[in-house]
């Protein structure tokens, strides 16, 4: 059999191999099967075969405790078969949370089950990051959990995640008409309306010193 795998190893294919080996396993397994019975003539009604597995009581041993499931309640947990004993239940109580990004979870010090789950209530500081951009940092009131992010703006330059307006900082776009440029806030692209500054080039050419629009007709 070396020599098959060796010779040809293309021609393993996955499936005919599967097949071949589960072929081989259920005839090596009827052969005794079928040499046992050849002494035993034709009916055997014993009565062993229909209860294989007769149910051992398990002598409990009860240490610890278990969550019963769908409950916020705990119980003495066997060690040997997880039977909980419902009957001495108590309430699972508080002890610390767990925290991934997206929630946390009261966990009971007993048991170590889950008491209930919740989102994170974030309380926000911001800040203005060196390359400038607006980020926030948020410390969960409940749990503790920290996260931070650069600020998502709306429209309106307010943050759709910390709800802090946009401290807008201002580069000067386009010209909007002979009287007006536009101001783009450069975190948030607020615009504001802004009245050109008028200025006069060497050669008596008036134009607007902040966006070089040309005021000369
Ligand atoms: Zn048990
Ligand atoms: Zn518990
Ligand atoms: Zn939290
Ligand atoms: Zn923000
Ligand atoms: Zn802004
Ligand atoms: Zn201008």
């Amino acid at each position: 059999m070396n020599g098959q795998i060796l010779a040809s190893p293309r021609l393993i294919v996955p499936s005919s191999a599967d097949n071949s080996s589960v072929s081989n396993i259920p005839s090596s397994l009827t052969l005794p099967s079928s040499a046992a019975p050849t002494p035993v003539p034709t009916p055997a009604p014993t009565p062993e075969p229909t209860t294989p597995e007769p149910e051992v009581p398990c002598n409990h041993e009860f240490d610890g405790r278990k969550q019963i499931t769908g409950t916020t309640m705990h119980g003495p947990v066997c060690v040997l078969c997880g039977y909980i004993n419902e009957e001495q239940a108590e309430s699972c109580t508080a002890d610390h949370y767990t925290a991934d990004d997206s929630s946390h979870k009261e966990i009971c010090g007993a048991c170590g089950g889950v008491i209930k789950e919740e989102s994170h209530l974030y309380t926000y500081t911001t800040e203005t990051a060196e390359d400038g951009v607006r980020i926030h940092k948020g410390t969960c009131s409940v749990c503790g959990h920290t996260m931070d992010g650069a600020c998502v703006f709306d429209p309106d330059g307010i943050c759709e995640i910390c709800g802090q307006p946009c401290t807008h900082e201002y580069t000067v776009g386009q010209s909007l008409d002979e009287s007006y440029h536009q101001l783009v806030c450069k975190f948030c692209g607020h615009t504001e309306k802004e009245e050109h500054q008028i200025g006069e080039s060497a050669d008596s050419q008036k134009y607007c010193t902040a966006c070089g629009y040309s005021l000369n007709e």
